[in-house]
């Protein structure tokens, strides 16, 4: 078995644990060891990490076809979460990556959104056909989600898009969350126009995909920051500017935050110009809603690095907990114990 021996002087292995002279140790796909420098040396491959070493990033949102794989993951993403594409074409796909030698991350997907006819994304330039899968009754919706589980969907997506379209009722919502929490599937959505976000969270839907632009009140904030979680997709609302939905989509989401709010790191990545790899001005926009710079690495990694995580791990020039701009200096990847790039 390729025993793999990374050797750094620093570390962070996961919420609260830096440690220098640090020593990771991945066999078989797996991390078999991460903490301080230890007697193991038998290695068939030998790495000393010449900076700062911590778990590689996941991208909860992404839309994986409309960006390239490879440098995703060269750019230290070694799993991503596809939020919107065609059945026929996203399942094949991730399972194609689950293989070692995939150049790309690990694949895992929603497939289509489900929607109302004529709703988001069908009508939307981007999105190929089938990207919205249109509802067309309760026992519909039902069934739809019934497919996906089949399919492998790693979550069921809704599009709440009020403002591009007719959205699926209340009873189809109701009966999407019903399905799903059956498969164990969470429910994720697009929640975008007066009243959706209030919808969400009277369905039990788990997982808003977007931080939303239109403001909520404190009620409404509060709720669901007992009730689902948040994917941050904060820069395709203003890629580096100054627009009016960054700045209430920031507001929202500081005050999710203090209510305790859970967050997790997206860029929407096929949306715009969000390139591949590591998107380190996302991650400093968390930092503007008020997180931490721990709470934003607990946001994007994968797993944190301890016996048994997958052994998915990144290297940096310089320490993220001081400065996060150490992001955009990626110096090496290991995916599933492979070693992707070497910078
Ligand atoms: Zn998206």
């Amino acid at each position: 078995m390729n025993r793999i021996l990374i050797r750094a002087s620093a570390a962070w292995l996961g919420p609260g644990r830096l440690v220098e002279d640090a020593q990771v140790v991945c066999e078989g796909g797996r991390i078999t060891y991460a903490g301080a420098v230890t007697g193991i040396n038998a290695a068939d491959q030998e790495l000393a990490a010449d900076g700062f070493v911590m778990p590689a990033v996941a991208d909860r949102h992404v839309h994986i076809e409309m960006s390239d794989p490879a440098a995703v993951l060269a750019g230290g993403v070694t799993a991503v979460r596809d939020l919107g594409w065609p059945v026929e074409r996203i399942f094949a796909l991730a399972d194609a990556s689950e293989m070692p030698s995939f150049d790309g991350p690990l694949i895992k997907a929603a497939g289509p959104m489900l929607t109302a006819p004529g709703g988001y994304p069908t009508r939307d330039g981007w999105a190929p056909p089938g990207t919205g899968r249109e509802l067309t009754s309760v026992e519909d919706a039902t069934a739809a989600v019934q497919e996906l589980a089949r399919l492998g969907a790693a979550a069921i997506k809704v599009s709440l898009n009020a403002e591009a379209g007719p959205t699926p009722s209340d009873a189809e919502l109701a009966a999407i969350c019903d399905a799903a929490h059956m498969a164990d599937l969470p429910v994720t959505t697009h929640a975008q126009g007066k009243g959706q976000v209030e919808r969400a969270l009277g369905a039990g839907v788990d997982e808003l995909a977007h931080t939303p632009w239109t403001r909520l009140s404190d009620e409404v904030i509060q709720a669901a920051a007992t009730q689902l979680r948040i994917v941050s997709t904060l820069d395709i609302l203003s890629f580096g500017r100054d627009t009016p939905e960054i700045r209430t989509a920031l507001d929202n989401l500081r005050r999710y935050h203090v209510a305790g709010g859970k967050i997790t790191y997206g860029t929407d990545l096929g949306n715009g110009s969000i390139p591949p790899g590591i998107h380190t001005r996302e991650a400093l926009l968390m930092v503007e809603a008020g997180l931490e710079p721990e709470e934003v690495l607990e946001a994007m990694i994968r797993a944190p690095l301890e016996a048994d995580a997958p052994a998915d791990v990144i290297a940096l020039r310089t320490n993220p907990l001081e400065d996060l701009r150490a992001l955009d200096d990626v110096q090496l990847v290991i995916r599933s114990g492979r070693v992707v790039t070497r910078g």
